[in-house]
């Protein structure tokens, strides 16, 4: 069939494709339901229909004078495709009935794909969202990433303890990418760098004696909802050199050139595990200099083939953002192609690289905040290191300019960060070189004006600006949730999945009885499907009358999951005590990853599970309580968790998550939020009404303020139930065979310097979970509320994000 054909036609022919790629690429000739055959056929049967939309889409972007904009990220936490491609490129149903010939449900053959773990957490997923809204806005947008062979690992829980093992997710090969040999860069390493004259006689930079690797190209497409645009995610996959095997051979060391083999295929052999903190490590700073290089040499040379040596509308036609600090080594890079390569003066290619980058700040927390030692530096990258002392002097000369005579702020905003061993400042390079740099929540952006960033919003506030994380409505709504997709469709016509506020039609339903029956209905289906998912994975049976209480995220001390588990040991005590009046029934589950070197986080995950344990094999419990902790916390299991959830626990302690965007998956589907006024719980809250959300503790001024002389002792000593619960914790009630496993824990919550000021947000927290209760107990209440959550969370779609993006930092258009 003809591509252009298949790319205006996706739904015909698909029966016969399946069956060709089955018997014919595949080489099946068995008729049984092989699951995984099929899958694998099915995969290719829609690939080609994305294949079709890609190259038009290509086409379509290349006849444009558009600027393009390149997304670097270290992360793209994409989980699973197919039923993505699906719903996009609208097969689903064609897909469901091709299947029915072989009798098989669609359901089980999506089982078979791993998830593409290519990220730890939000940060991630955030990147995988915002390529699902850019090709739904067919903005011409690149998304460029490293193919790492092991994503995030997978978690099983032994004994309550995180047990980590490999994700070897490209065993089984990935039908989704297309090799690009032809695209392979070459990137390289360490040696030295010296001056030379040019045939100008101009004098240049050489860098030499360096190490190279290969950066290999693999293409995944994106396709946007059912607008026939399908964009590139672009996936660097290092490999070593031939001529490096080559030298070594011939010298006789065999085992030598496979070993240099292997050094050069390490750089993208695994994720770093670790969600805001950074270890330091050499590898992941090459990681991160093997994207940027590979990804500006890859816009560069696609320049070049189109305008030849004529840099003068780059900057109008390209952009980059960066994802984070992670990718910031592009600015030094950008200068060093410009320089190096292109034989540019420094100033054209300093106002290249400022007109084209842009910085996305993700964390306020110091541990997350990227220095490189000075001496790594310049041992792996010499030439970079000189690139960025020369940014540093003439920045700093411009410092001096605008505050003559103040050292002090000079020493505060050098990129070189010197008294102890001399560092990189990752994040300040980021700011000196891009002219926007935002933050991912109004809180987050307006702490980083007044606290970390400070002194550069002094200097330069216009690049400052805000843009609010958001999540896509396809696979964070439409695909999790077809029973309320239908309910939404039949309500309020189907408009909304492309223009999320339209969902605020639903406000004047929130009290149609009608209504409320059939979205009620919609929510108790969706949690017999998270009792099944629980019972499975857990073997804990939830009751569906109960309330399902859900904290599912990145397992982190600033989370605050201490400060649940004390809930829940606290509403065991009431059970206990026979102090039943107002409680109601609840499932309590709670999920996520620790990072493996984070000893604090992997033992809240034992006492999690152990108090589960405790809890669970009570009988005096079983109508009250159950708790349940879900092993391999990923986005295939979000997407059955947050459908099924009544409330959504965000209760970071304030000021320390940027922005959230589980909480707003929470909020599409229905759920209430328990929270804090952190990151975007402030917008959820401003946007549903304060009677809809249930707040509590201490706001982020409010926190530094109680810091100064906060004395969790005392706070516990008055407050009785706070003492029970401390009391069962120190007793070693939950692990009575395990003798002292939790005291870290006892002394953390005591601490007076305790970061994370557990003890003194407890008390606000069970009287907002009382409230909780009550709501909930009144089912209309709870209706109510659920459908104006829903109703309300039309800003927190990542169509709206992106369309900030495009207008205020990328200057591009739709095409
Ligand atoms: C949305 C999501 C996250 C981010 O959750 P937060 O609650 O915002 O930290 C992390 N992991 C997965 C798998 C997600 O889907």
């Amino acid at each position: 069939m003809n591509a252009d054909f298949l790319a205006h036609h996706p739904q015909s022919g698909m029966s016969e494709d399946l069956q060709r790629h089955y018997s014919l690429t595949l080489g099946r000739d068995d008729p049984g339901c092989a699951h995984f055959y099929l899958y694998q056929a099915l995969v290719l049967t829609v690939r080609d229909r994305l294949v079709a939309q890609w190259r038009a889409t290509r086409e379509r972007y290349a006849g444009e004078d558009v600027k393009c904009i390149n997304y670097l990220s270290l992360e793209f936490l994409m989980g699973r495709s197919l039923n993505n491609a699906l719903l996009n490129l609208d097969l689903e149903s064609a897909a469901r009935s091709t299947l029915y010939e072989w009798a098989c449900e669609l359901e089980a053959v999506e089982q078979e794909e791993l998830d593409a773990g290519l990220g730890n957490g939000g940060l991630g997923r955030l990147a995988a969202c915002f390529l699902d809204s850019c090709a739904s806005m067919s903005l011409p947008v690149v998304g460029y990433g490293l193919r790492y062979e092991y994503g995030m690992f997978h978690q099983r829980i032994e004994n309550g303890y995180q047990v980590e093992s490999p994700d070897r997710w490209l065993r089984h090969g990935n039908p989704w990418e297309f090799e690009c040999p032809e695209n392979t860069r070459i990137i390289r390493f360490g040696g030295r760098t010296e001056f030379y004259n040019d045939s100008t006689g101009a004098q240049r930079v050489r860098w030499c004696d360096t190490h190279e690797v290969l950066a290999v190209p693999y293409d995944l497409p994106i396709p946007g909802y059912r607008n026939g645009t399908v964009n590139t995610l672009r996936l660097w996959s290092a490999a070593a050199t031939d001529e490096f095997d080559l030298e070594e051979f011939n010298a006789g060391d065999y085992t030598d050139a496979v070993a240099a083999k292997n050094e050069a295929e390490k750089i993208t052999m695994v994720l770093y595990p670790n969600d805001a903190s950074e270890q330091g490590k050499e590898l992941r700073l090459r990681q991160q200099y093997f994207l940027a290089s590979a990804s500006l040499q890859d816009v560069l040379e696609r320049w070049q083939s189109k305008y030849g040596d004529d840099f003068s509308r780059f900057a109008e036609l390209n952009g980059f953002q960066l994802n984070d600090t992670h990718p910031t080594v592009a600015v030094p890079e950008l200068m060093r192609l410009l320089l190096d390569e292109h034989g540019m003066g420094w100033d054209e290619a300093w106002d290249i690289t400022t007109r084209t980058m842009a910085y996305t700040n993700h964390t306020l927390l110091p541990e997350a905040l990227e220095v490189w030692s000075v001496r790594l530096f310049g041992e792996l990258l010499p030439r970079l290191l000189e690139i960025i002392y020369e940014i540093n002097a003439r920045f700093l000369a411009e410092v001096a300019d605008c505050w003559p005579g103040d050292c002090e702020r000079q020493r505060r905003m050098s990129i070189i960060q010197e008294g102890g061993e001399p560092a990189v400042r990752m994040a300040y390079l980021g700011i000196v070189g891009s002219h926007s740099v935002n933050g991912v929540a109004a809180l987050h952006t307006e702490l980083l004006k007044q606290g970390l960033f400070r002194d550069f919003h002094e200097l330069t506030p216009a690049k400052f600006n805000n843009k609010t994380n958001g999540v896509t409505p396809r696979r964070w709504l439409a695909h999790c949730n077809p029973r309320l997709q239908a309910l939404l469709d039949e309500s309020i016509g189907s408009d909304w999945i492309r223009d999320l506020n339209q969902l605020e039609k639903l406000a004047p339903l929130a009290t149609d009885v009608a209504f409320t029956e059939k979205f009620a209905e919609v929510k108790r289906a969706n949690k017999r499907d998270l009792v099944e998912l629980v019972q499975r994975e857990c073997g804990i049976e939830f009751g569906l009358d109960m309330m399902f209480d859900v904290q599912v995220k990145r397992i982190h001390e600033y989370k605050r999951q201490l400060l649940n588990v004390m809930h829940v040991i606290h509403l065991y005590d009431r059970v206990l005590r026979g102090d039943t009046v107002g409680l109601h029934p609840r499932c309590v589950l709670i999920g996520g990853k620790a990072a493996p070197g984070y000893a604090m986080a992997k033992r809240i995950i034992k006492l999690i599970n152990n108090v589960a344990t405790v809890v669970n094999r009570d009988p005096r419990l079983r109508d009250w309580l159950r708790v349940a902790f879900i092993p391999d916390y990923r986005v295939s299991v979000m997407e059955v968790i947050c459908p099924g959830t009544d409330l959504s626990e965000q209760i970071s302690t304030a000021g320390k998550e940027a922005s959230g965007t589980g909480n707003m998956k929470f909020m599409m589907n229905g759920a209430v939020t328990i929270g804090t006024l952190d990151g975007a719980n402030i917008e959820i809250r401003d946007a549903v009404g304060e009677d809809n959300f249930f707040l509590f503790g201490l706001t982020a001024s409010e926190v530094d303020v109680t810091r100064q002389n906060y004395a969790p002792a005392a706070i516990i000593e008055q407050d009785e139930a706070l003492s029970r619960v401390m009391q069962l914790l120190d007793s070693g009630h939950f692990n009575l065979l395990e003798g002292g496993i939790f005291e870290p824990i006892c002394q953390a919550i005591r601490s007076p310097t305790d970061p994370w000021m557990t003890a003194a947000d407890f008390r606000s927290y069970i009287e907002a979970q009382r409230q909780a209760d009550a709501s909930f107990a009144d089912s209309a209440c709870w209706g109510r509320m659920s459908i104006l959550n829903t109703a309300y969370s039309g800003r927190f779609s990542s169509d709206r994000t992106i369309a900030q993006y495009r207008d205020d930092i990328w200057h591009t258009r739709g095409v």
